[in-house]
């Protein structure tokens, strides 16, 4: 079987980490993987007048799996002066609910904690994708020029399914204990107290399963203090947004973090990262989470098809970053080694 997919290089530098992603899978013989590049982004909307045409949404749609880059320049901007987030737009238009964040340590050398060994942080936010405070995303209200308001937005079925998609991935991950943590602020906000008792009520599905909660302000110092005790933490949007940030720099920053964004139909593999324009061009972008990225597509696609090769393709890879990045010790700048984006890119093909 050949997979179809869609490729969306974006802005900044998509294009260059999404070269190499590219690499690597061909690098790997199988499965057999077809490409087919479409149109995106800002610069998609200076030549085309809009940064998501419909043609690629549509491509997405019929692809096997979308593989995407990253979106959006600081200087192009809608009226309102937001940025354009077509990344954010194809979510919502495929109903990818499900962003799954894995972090992970590769090397001890990465991370600014004390103490740790390659292996000690291991989990993986669950950000619920399309609705929470980005529901607003376009929609908030300003009035007179003085009253801004943007709304979270909480369902029972949204909430309840990427909670279910939690649950799952920690029975998946196997560990001892299987641990899903729910990330609110329950104390405060109507929504996400709703949000805990959605939560609740799917927990009582799964027994086996420990429940946690944490209040998305104090996680914030548990993740910095004890990262090791985390298995798979699930939260609105918004504070999924930033907890993945904060998560990425636990293990090396931006750069090592991939992302599948998951729905029933469709998904989007991307890096955590944005277009990193402060170093576009100049070859110091580091590829890896866009190579670990496609990892998780090929781990997507073996599940969804029953596929042992695609299942073993994502293994390959994973190993093949890890013998580099953390045996070899290489990596770009921002891992404080001297390697450039394609450079980087060679050495995991050539541990391939
Ligand atoms: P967005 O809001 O679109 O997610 P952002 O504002 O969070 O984007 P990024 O583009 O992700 O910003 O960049 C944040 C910082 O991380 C920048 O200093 C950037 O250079 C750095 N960075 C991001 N990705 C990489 C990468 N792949 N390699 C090296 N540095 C990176």
């Amino acid at each position: 079987m050949t997979y179809d997919i869609a490729v969306l290089k974006g802005d900044g530098i998509g294009p260059e980490v999404m070269d190499e992603a590219l690499k690597v899978l061909n690098a790997l013989g199988t499965p057999s993987l077809a490409f087919a590049e479409y149109p995106c982004g800002a610069g998609c909307y200076l030549e085309q007048g809009d940064p998501l045409p419909e043609a690629t949404v549509e491509g997405c749609g019929r692809a096997d799996a979308v593989l995407l880059g990253a979106m959006g320049l600081p200087h192009v901007r809608w009226s309102d002066g937001t940025e354009m987030r077509p990344q954010v737009d194809l979510r919502i238009k495929l109903d990818l609910y499900a962003g799954v964040r894995p972090i992970y340590l590769y090397a001890a050398a990465h991370t600014p904690l004390k103490g740790l060994e390659a292996g000690d942080i291991d989990f993986v936010i669950l950000r619920e994708n399309v609705e929470g405070l980005f529901a607003s995303m376009n929609g908030g209200i300003q009035l007179r020029g003085e009253v801004a308001v943007d709304s979270m937005v909480i369902t029972r079925s949204g909430t309840e399914r990427v909670v279910r998609y939690a649950f799952e991935l920690a029975r998946q991950r196997g560990r001892t204990p299987m641990k899903v943590t729910c990330v609110d602020k329950a104390n405060v906000f109507r929504s996400m107290a709703f949000f805990r008792s959605v939560y609740d009520e799917v927990a009582a599905e799964y027994p086996d399963v420990e429940r946690d909660y944490a209040y998305i302000d104090a996680l914030s110092m548990y993740l910095v203090q004890q990262p090791a005790g985390y298995d798979v933490l699930v939260a609105e949007n918004m504070y999924g947004d930033i907890i993945s940030d904060l998560a990425a720099g636990l293990v090396g920053g931006l750069g090592l973090a991939p992302s599948g964004d998951i729905g029933e139909e469709a998904a989007v593999f991307q890096p955590s990262h944005g277009t990193a324009p402060d170093i576009a061009g100049q070859g110091k972008a580091n590829p890896v989470a866009m190579i670990l990225s496609a990892a998780l597509m090929l781990r997507w696609l073996g599940q969804r098809h029953g596929d042992l090769e695609a299942a073993s393709g994502a293994d390959r890879i994973e190993e093949a970053v890890s013998a580099v990045i953390g045996e070899q010790g290489a990596g770009t700048p921002d891992l404080g080694g001297g390697l450039n984006c394609r450079e980087l890119g060679e050495r995991i093909v050539q541990a391939l």
